[in-house]
């Protein structure tokens, strides 16, 4: 996160070394794949799944950004986002996948997807909002990432990123923590709440939490975890948006 690439050993998972940054104390997988694209086999029944966040995620964009809005995706998976844009057809979505099986199964189901990663010139002009939902825990240089999402935004356009929490608390439940927490090479980047508003003030952006502006009546198990939020308390993931300067 910080440039310097000189760790010092924290702990080894499955043969996986995780270190300790002497910059900046950031926790990360020093030795990488080279491609981590979920290619994957896909019955054609196969209904992906729409989770609470995704119906967050939307109703955030819809508080913040005015109808219309270009929305892009960025690591979209199978489109969850795309299929909830699609439904309130307040947004037009884009979506970028690098998994070219689940890229073509989106598509039958009429989702925007487009086979690749994001990169510089993706984007033929600036889009309202960039969604970063669980990728910059699986990329080589998050850093990098962040900033050409933010170039990719117009000025006040929203840059929303959610991200695993290295303190969250489930991760002192073993069979939680086993399946979801410690998993390289799957997850080579071990964000907590300082490291992500650290990453939003070197992008200067203006850092919030989700809070309860992303959350519905529907959401109501999720209120007393937007509370805490307000009190800089992130018990779970990290959902968090800024605001591009402008
Ligand atoms: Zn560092």
């Amino acid at each position: 996160m910080c440039g310097q690439d000189t760790p010092t050993t924290e702990r080894s998972v499955d043969g996986w070394e995780l270190g300790v940054c002497t910059g900046c104390d950031f926790l990360y997988v020093p030795r990488i794949r080279a491609n981590t694209a979920s290619e994957q086999v896909i019955d054609p029944d196969f209904v992906p799944v729409q989770r609470a966040r995704h119906r967050q995620i939307h109703r955030l964009l819809q508080t913040l950004l005015p109808s219309g809005g270009t929305v892009v995706d960025v690591g979209a998976g199978f489109g969850a986002l795309g299929r909830e844009c699609l439904d309130a057809g307040h947004f037009s979505y884009v979506g970028f996948e690098p998994a070219a099986s689940i890229v073509e199964f989106a598509r039958t189901g009429g989702i925007d997807l487009r086979e690749g990663l994001f990169e510089r010139g993706s984007l033929d002009r600036p889009v309202d909002a960039v969604v970063l939902d669980n990728v910059i825990e699986h990329v080589a240089d998050p850093m990098d990432l962040l900033e050409l999402c933010r170039d990719a935004l117009r000025p006040r356009g929203l840059l929303v990123v959610i991200v695993p929490n290295r303190h969250d608390l489930r991760r002192f439940i073993p069979a939680w923590r086993d399946a979801n927490h410690w998993i390289p090479p799957e997850h080579i980047n071990y964000f907590t709440a300082a490291s992500l508003r650290r990453a939003f003030e070197s992008l200067d952006m203006d850092h919030h939490p989700f809070g309860f502006r992303a959350l519905g009546v529907r959401d109501y198990r999720y209120w007393p975890r937007a509370a805490a939020e307000r009190l800089g308390v992130f018990p779970f993931g990290l959902n968090t948006y800024g605001i591009r300067r402008g």
